[in-house]
C-alpha cells in the first residue's frame, strides 16, 4: 500500500508498505483524510528525535476496514476519528476521565508496518500518511458519516488540543478575559472555544500582522501584533492582566511572558512545548497573587467524550471547522504541505486526501 515514509534519507512516498493483521482489541482504519501538523514537521526538522524509519501523520479520519478479536465498540464500515492517546483505560487517571495523565500512554512505540522486510515505526500511536493504519479500539471515536472527512481529521489533534485547553484545562467562564498567544491551527481553536465559553475579552497575539483577520473571524475581540515590547503592548489591552493566557507556541520565554500577563488569580495554560532541555525562568514574586501555570497535554482531553461534543458543536454551526482547512491535496503532495507550513503563512491546515 501507499504511504509517506521518513528515514535518514528524508521523506519519500512508497507503494510497498505492508500492515500486520489486527490482534485482540485492535482495528484497521482506511485513512480518508490526514491533517499536517507541526508535530510532524518537528520530526522532519530533527527538533524532535524519533526512531526511524517512521510513517508520519497523527491527525486523521477514515473508515474501519477490519477488527481484531474481541472488538465490540466499533465495526467494519464505521466512520471514525483517530486520536493519539493509547491510554490503558484501567488506571486511576483513566478511571477519572483523564487519559492524558495515564502513565502507560507515553513511551511505547509500535511498528505495525513493514517495508522491504524492515519494520517501520508508528508515529504518535497513529501514523495516518498511509492508506491503512492499525490502532487500539479505544483510539478511534465513531462519528456520523455526514461529517466531512477533512474536518473530522482535524478533530484528532489541532481542534481537540486548542479547544480542550480552554474547555478542559483553563475552564474559561462567561465574562473572563483570555489571551491566546500564537494564531495557528491550535490558537484559532483556543480563540473559538473562548468565544463559545462566553469570554468577554479575547485577545489574539501573534508576530504576523496578517493573522489579524482570521483571528477576529474565530472570535478574537482584539488583535495585538507583537514586536519587541510584547508584555507592555498586551497588558495595555487587557487593562493590567488577563484571567487566562493560553500559550500555543513551544517557547520557554513565552512562559515568562504568560506569567507577566496574568491578573491576580489568573492562570497560564501551556499548550505548546519546546524540545527537551528547555528551561523557563520568571520572577516568583509575580505569581504571589494566586496565579497558576498549568501544563496542558493534548487539550487535557478525553477523546471519547470530547470528539462527539465537538462534532455536535460543528453540526450546530457553533464550531468553525471548514474554515480551518486551508487546502486539500493528494498524499503525493505531502512535501508541498510541509513546505507551506515552513513558510509560516498557513493560517490553519493542509489536509492530505487518501480516499
Ligand atoms: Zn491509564
Ligand atoms: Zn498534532
Amino acid at each position: 500500500m501507499r504511504g509517506a515514509i521518513f528515514d535518514h534519507n528524508g521523506l519519500a512516498l512508497r507503494d510497498d508498505l505492508e500492515l500486520r493483521e489486527p490482534e485482540a482489541g485492535e482495528v484497521v482504519v482506511r485513512i480518508h483524510a490526514a491533517g499536517v501538523c507541526h508535530s510532524d514537521s518537528k520530526i522532519l526538522s530533527g527538533a524532535t528525535a524519533y526512531p526511524l524509519p517512521v510513517v508520519l501523520g497523527h491527525e486523521g479520519a477514515g473508515v474501519i476496514e477490519a477488527v481484531g478479536p474481541g472488538v465490540s465498540s466499533v465495526g467494519i464500515g464505521d466512520h471514525v476519528v483517530l486520536h493519539t492517546l493509547r491510554a490503558c483505560g484501567l488506571c486511576a487517571a483513566c478511571a477519572s476521565g483523564l487519559p492524558t495523565r495515564c502513565r502507560q500512554s507515553l513511551g511505547v512505540i509500535d511498528a505495525p508496518f513493514r517495508m522491504a522486510g524492515v519494520a517501520v515505526n508508528q508515529f504518535a500511536n497513529t501514523s495516518v500518511f498511509v492508506e491503512r493504519t492499525l490502532v487500539r479500539e479505544g483510539q478511534v471515536v465513531r462519528i456520523d458519516a455526514s461529517l466531512p472527512m477533512p474536518v473530522a481529521a482535524l478533530l484528532g489533534c489541532g481542534v481537540i488540543t486548542g479547544t480542550g485547553a480552554v474547555f478542559n484545562r483553563a475552564r474559561v467562564r462567561p465574562g473572563d478575559s483570555v489571551v491566546v498567544v500564537g494564531v495557528g491551527g491550535v490558537g484559532l481553536n483556543a480563540l473559538q472555544a473562548a468565544r463559545i465559553s462566553g469570554a468577554s475579552q479575547i485577545v489574539a497575539v501573534d508576530t504576523n500582522a496578517s493573522k489579524a483577520q482570521i483571528a477576529q473571524q474565530f472570535g478574537a475581540t482584539e488583535f495585538v501584533h507583537v514586536r519587541d515590547s510584547v508584555a507592555a503592548d498586551v497588558l495595555d489591552v487587557v487593562h493590567g492582566g488577563a484571567d487566562h493566557v493560553i500559550v500555543c507556541i513551544g517557547s520557554a520565554p513565552l512562559v515568562r511572558l504568560a506569567v507577566d500577563l496574568l491578573a491576580p488569580g489568573g492562570q497560564a495554560v501551556i499548550v505548546g512545548f519546546p524540545g527537551g532541555g528547555a528551561q523557563a525562568s520568571f520572577d516568583m514574586a509575580t505569581l504571589y497573587q494566586e496565579k497558576s501555570i498549568l501544563a496542558c497535554r493534548y487539550g487535557s482531553s478525553s477523546p471519547q467524550r470530547d470528539v462527539p461534543f465537538l462534532a455536535r458543536l460543528y453540526a450546530e454551526g457553533r464550531l468553525m471547522l471548514d474554515e480551518l482547512v486551508t487546502r486539500t491535496m493528494p498524499l503525493e503532495q505531502v512535501s508541498d504541505a510541509f513546505a507551506a507550513m515552513a513558510t509560516g503563512d498557513t493560517d490553519a491546515r493542509s489536509v492530505l486526501m487518501l480516499a
